[in-house]
């Protein structure tokens, strides 16, 4: 997708999956991109890693004024990174709660109030938060998890309120199971990963994991102009996972 000429965009998480394809996703569109990660990976050209830590406000305020500083400004900003949590309500200790939630949560609270004096000042100015299935649907030990991406599904549409009327768009996106290093590390976890990684297809109509890339074309579609009438929007690119009720077979 192209229409990103001249703008610059920053991906918190953009080392590894999908925050990785969203940064390819923007570039091949035109922009420039900040990668902000605790481990950016190597960058260059048009793109400009930035060691950041979501958990960290001073971090993310440096790293928003060197990105700003380097590429003129920011028009786009992708909050996406965020951590995994595995268990039921009883699995989990008050430590793991406010680490969890401090980083998907608060992250993205620090991140957007870092970004907003840049994007205040763009006439294209989108924000895209990375939400997932398990804030609309139950699933079994992602109790913690759930909690974190449901606060972010009910953030994004009170912020896109906040700030419709200064022209800032907000919206998420709602994955499924996406096949990056995250479920590759679950997976390595499972007693038997292949069937492990089976069952997560199967549960999924379109019978296959989505791919990251996938993820990233919707995360460029509401980071685009072409989605100017839509903001407090949550996207699913979960292979159908959430609307769909089929027959068993
Ligand atoms: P990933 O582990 O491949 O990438 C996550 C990136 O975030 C890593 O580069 C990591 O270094 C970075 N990160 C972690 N903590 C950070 C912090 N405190 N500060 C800055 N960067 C930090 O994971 P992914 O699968 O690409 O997941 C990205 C996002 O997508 C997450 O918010 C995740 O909850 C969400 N998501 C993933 C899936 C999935 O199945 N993979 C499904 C739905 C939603």
């Amino acid at each position: 997708m192209g229409g990103f000429d001249g703008l610059v965009a920053v991906v918190t998480g953009g080392g590894s999956g999908i925050g990785a394809a969203c940064v390819a996703a923007f570039v091949a569109g035109g922009a420039k991109v900040g990668v902000l990660d605790l481990d950016p990976g190597e960058q260059g050209g048009a793109t400009l890693g930035v060691v950041a830590d979501v958990a960290d406000q001073g971090s993310l305020d440096a790293a928003m004024a060197r990105v700003a500083e380097v590429y003129g400004g920011i028009d786009i900003l992708v909050n996406n990174a965020g951590i995994s949590a595995v268990g039921t309500v009883e699995a989990n200790d008050d430590d793991e709660w406010h680490r969890v939630l401090d980083v998907n949560v608060v992250g993205v609270v620090r991140t957007t109030k870092a970004a907003l004096p840049y994007l205040r000042r763009s006439s294209r100015a989108a924000i895209v938060n990375t939400s997932s299935i398990a804030a609309t649907a139950g699933l079994m030990q992602r109790a913690l998890y759930s909690a974190s991406k449901g606060a972010v599904h009910s953030l994004t549409r009170a912020m896109a309120a906040d700030l419709v009327s200064e022209g800032i768009r907000v919206n998420s996106v709602a994955p499924g199971t996406v096949d990056t290093p995250w479920v590759a590390r679950l997976l390595a976890k499972a007693a038997d990963p292949e069937a492990e990684k089976r069952q997560l297809a199967a549960r999924q109509p379109t019978g296959r994991l989505v791919t990251a890339e996938e993820v990233a074309a919707a995360v460029a579609y509401l980071a685009s102009p072409a989605a100017g009438a839509t903001t407090g929007a949550s996207l699913a690119v979960d292979g159908g996972m959430n609307g769909l009720r089929l027959p068993r077979v």
